[in-house]
């Protein structure tokens, strides 16, 4: 039998979500994986990030949601725009994309005080072969840590599943940024790794009700990432590119049931129909 906890009850700190405050995180789903959407059709040569992040928080707003990213902790947009090495939290501007770029965006939404948090990364125009294998991958390592989502595993499952995958295709996992637990904040525990070592977090048992963002953030070369002087941008220590795919979950009896992925089918960079199926396997 399940091991069924009380809504609003802490697990190791973790959050038990009522089903009101999960239909609420639904809808901030669904507005999510729209955002992101409109944002991978607008990433064509000659958009600028801020034009992007602009259309964006239309976007969001247009629900009567909240960019959730916007000055939280400071941040100065309402999402992030990372290009080619640069990893996460990119902060949108001036720069023009061009032919060829990747550009990874995330998006937090709230709805009625309960958020959630997804994250893309498309090419701009024709991309590189070795650059759209970048994409797939890191794509295909978000499902199969999702796969591993259920009552009774442990978040290490996730984070051993997604590292196997992307080591298995010769990227590396970056370990310093992880994924979270999300709902009533933005960030709430537990860390959600990509990576299991005797340092790594994860021993936390996930039960029913649970909300976690599960993010993988993969570079072509090495692990190591450094912050630029603006205090946000993380890129790639050796300038290899990087890919970010994210996912709002919530840990279900059966599983888990993905809150940012658009019920309208969607395609993945790599051209790929996205279909919950292929979490599940
Ligand atoms: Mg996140």
């Amino acid at each position: 039998m399940t091991d069924k906890k009380r809504p609003g009850a802490r697990e190791h700190g973790i959050i038990i979500k009522s089903a009101d405050e999960i239909a609420r995180m639904r809808r901030a789903g669904q507005v999510v994986a729209l955002a992101l959407e409109r944002l991978g059709q607008g990433a064509v040569p000659g958009a600028t990030t801020l034009a992007l992040d602009q259309m964006a928080e239309a976007v969001i707003r247009s629900f009567g949601a909240i960019p959730t990213f916007y000055n939280l902790y400071g941040y100065p947009a309402h999402v992030c725009t990372s290009v080619n090495d640069e990893v996460v939290h990119g902060i949108p501007g001036e720069r023009a994309l061009q032919e060829g770029d990747i550009i990874s965006f995330d998006v937090g939404a709230t709805v009625e005080g309960m958020m959630a948090d997804g994250a893309v990364t498309v090419g701009v125009g024709e991309i590189a072969p070795e650059a759209a294998r970048l994409l797939q991958v890191t794509y295909d390592a978000l499902c199969r840590g999702l796969a591993q989502a259920r009552p009774g595993n442990r978040v290490r499952d996730i984070a051993r599943a997604v590292q196997r995958y992307v080591e298995a295709n010769g990227y590396s996992v970056v370990r310093k940024l992880v994924g979270h637990g999300v709902g009533r904040k933005m960030h709430e525990p537990p860390q959600v790794p990509n990576f299991v070592d005797e340092s790594a977090p994860g021993a936390e048992t996930l039960a029913v009700g649970m909300t976690l963002a599960v993010e993988p953030m993969v570079n072509q070369g090495g692990p190591e990432v450094v912050q630029d002087a603006d205090g946000w941008t993380y890129r790639t220590r050796d300038g290899s590119l990087s890919a970010h795919f994210e996912h709002t979950i919530v840990v279900t009896e059966r599983g888990s049931e993905i809150l940012t992925l658009r019920h309208a089918p969607t395609r993945t960079p790599a051209g790929r129909r996205c279909r919950e199926e292929e979490c599940r396997r």
